[in-house]
């Protein structure tokens, strides 16, 4: 019997123990965050003040603590000194094309080369989201799968297959021939056929340059169709309307996105500008493009200036009525990826650094991503941040010197 007692003792003894053991391994690994960001001007969202000397903890990918100057630092496995560099939700770009011969073939691609054009176009100008406007879509859904199994450092990416033209109005300037949409039955199955093919987005061309002399336009009862079946599937519709008639019919047919400001359509009319709103029809400006695209089809200087001035005036327009502006470069298309320019170009369009950030986070997050889950840095937050090495407040070209991108709470940019 004593000795019984004495084996029950031996083994409860031994099962506290193992179970304080087990308590401390668990308390431990609780305790210690993944990620400390320490030293930072957070801008938590585009409403709210900026959060001088705050330190952002991160674990398991959320954002677990926001802590102001003096608090007691938690232990973490990484720490980032950011010196005073400013922090922000990580950014959309709403236009970008998955096209260049660097993406093709992507499912034989060595990892080390797609990273690399990866962080050229994406990750090293903060972009923790995409909305790819036309590629193939089998390509593009590869890469996008190879991000999210964590082969590949980049972007959340939301394709929206390879677009839609009017009959015979496949863009010269695109190699491929575009699926065309002839009829309203036509538009409908075409536009299902993508949704099932893993399109999370539906782009039209409802006006396509063809020369100087001719953009060809969907007519309207074809692209309301394509809108309509889009909406249908829990789809958002964004258009390239290139020309006047290009822009009124995307605004008719009930398109969500303007995915370019149209230069060509000349300065926007109140009656224009108020049926865009009235419609919820939002805007990607897309305004460091049209220098390149008119300088490419062999305009003079001074006419581009003039059609680059247009486009601004017309950003400020809008934005003046309070339409929603959601950030694009059309990069890919355009092959210099750098998005300095474009926030000049904002600025110019009197966008303020608060308007910019929306552009770039909360407006798009809303739209196009879920505004309940990412978009801005508030505690249960997926860690998805910018860090910007000088304050975008003193000079909108700010917001592309990137230090830090950081998607999911891992570091997928790291300036060197
Ligand atoms: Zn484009």
């Amino acid at each position: 019997m004593a000795h019984l007692n004495k084996c029950l003792a031996i083994l409860i003894l031994s099962l506290l123990i193992s179970s304080c053991n087990r308590n401390e391994l668990a308390l431990d690994s609780q305790d210690k965050i993944d990620l400390l960001i320490k030293n930072i001007n957070l801008f938590p969202d585009p409403e709210t003040s900026v959060v001088n000397n705050a330190s952002i903890a991160i674990k398991d990918g959320k954002i677990t603590a926001i802590l102001d100057v003096g608090s007691e630092e938690p232990e973490a496995q990484k720490v980032i000194d950011a010196q005073g560099a400013y922090a922000s939700a990580g950014f959309w770009n709403c236009h970008v094309h998955l096209t260049e011969p660097q993406w093709q073939g992507a499912d034989t691609i060595q990892v080390e080369k797609l990273q690399e054009s990866l962080d050229k176009m994406f990750n090293q100008y903060g972009f923790t989201s995409v909305l790819d406007l036309g590629s193939n879509i089998k390509n593009t859904l590869v890469i996008k799968r190879r991000i999210e199994t964590g082969e590949l450092k980049g972007p959340r990416i939301l394709s929206a297959g390879s677009g839609f033209t009017a009959e015979g109005a496949s863009p010269s300037y695109i190699e491929e021939q575009l699926p065309q949409i002839t009829s309203i039955s036509d538009a409908k199955n075409k536009v299902k056929t993508e949704i099932s093919a893993g399109a999370q987005h539906i782009k039209l061309y409802v006006g396509t340059f063809i020369d100087q002399s001719l953009v060809m336009v969907i007519p309207e009862d074809i692209a309301k169709a394509a809108v309509e079946e889009s909406h249908n599937q829990n789809c958002l519709v964004s258009s390239h309307p290139h020309s006047l008639e290009g822009l009124v019919t995307s605004v008719n047919a009930g398109v969500d996105f303007l995915a370019h400001s149209v230069p060509d359509a000349g300065d926007l009319s109140d009656e224009i500008l108020e049926n865009m709103i009235s419609k919820d029809v939002k805007l990607i400006p897309t305004l460091k493009l049209h220098r390149i695209a008119y300088t490419g089809v062999g305009l003079p200087e001074v006419a581009i200036d003039n059609l680059e001035e247009i486009a601004i005036r017309q950003v400020e327009d809008f934005k003046s009525r309070d339409g929603k502006i959601c950030f694009g470069t059309d990069t890919g298309f355009i092959s210099d990826y750098n998005p300095a320019e474009e926030f000049v170009l904002m600025e110019k369009a009197n966008l303020s650094a608060h308007d910019i950030l929306k552009s770039l986070t909360t407006e798009p997050e809303e739209l196009l991503g879920d505004i309940n889950v990412s978009g801005t840095v508030h505690v249960g937050k997926e860690a998805n941040l910018v860090l910007l090495e000088k304050d975008p407040r003193q000079g909108a070209e700010h917001f592309s010197e990137v230090s830090y991108t950081i998607r999911k709470g891992e570091v997928i940019y790291e300036k060197k």
